[in-house]
């Protein structure tokens, strides 16, 4: 299923809203402006996501979540931790018909201890192509990535730590030539 879930409705976050996305910055500055959790979080957002996948995980009697979180190089937002993903799986199984009777939820997140070069060198091995891919709070109207905000920032210190070229970015440098 595809569902179009509008975030810009609810607004409160600089990317979801008409908020300026923080650019320019170092990752320095970007990590001690989490620890106040930054502009950028969108209120609620991985609430939300594995709210709708338990919805039609329950209806297709599945019972393994998957979700891609990070808790390492991630910007300070709350629900990016290991504790939220096992309270969420609590709430799951006490939530749902399926749990109550006796079809627990398992929410992964696979991703969640890995760093970002790790994440992308796990990707490459597995043959993920990153051109298909970017990270970017706040794209160019032609939909390339900024190269300024902050997960612009930490995706490129991602690849340059795996030892590998981003190849959305070359390829964008082949399109300008
Ligand atoms: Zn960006």
């Amino acid at each position: 299923v595809e569902i179009d879930l509008d975030l810009t409705t609810f607004g409160g976050s600089a990317l979801t809203s008409g908020l300026e996305v923080p650019k320019d910055r170092d990752l320095a500055s970007a990590a001690a402006d989490a620890l106040d959790i930054p502009i950028t979080y969108v209120p609620a957002r991985n609430t939300i996501f594995l709210s709708v996948a338990l919805g039609w995980a329950e209806v297709v009697e599945a019972q393994e979540i998957v979700i891609g979180v990070n808790a390492l190089d991630y910007s300070g937002y709350p629900d990016c931790r290991p504790e939220f993903i096992a309270a969420f799986e609590r709430l799951a199984s006490l939530a749902t018909r399926a749990g109550v009777k006796g079809r627990p939820f398992r929410v992964h997140a696979p991703l969640i201890h890995l760093t970002k070069a790790e994440i992308i060198s796990l990707g490459a091995s597995l043959g993920l192509d990153y051109a298909l891919t970017h990270s970017c709070y706040d794209p160019l109207p032609d939909g390339r990535p900024c190269e300024r905000c902050d997960s612009c920032g930490l995706r490129a210190k991602g690849f340059a730590d795996a030892g590998i070229a981003d190849p959305l970015l070359q390829q964008d440098d082949a399109a300008r030539r």
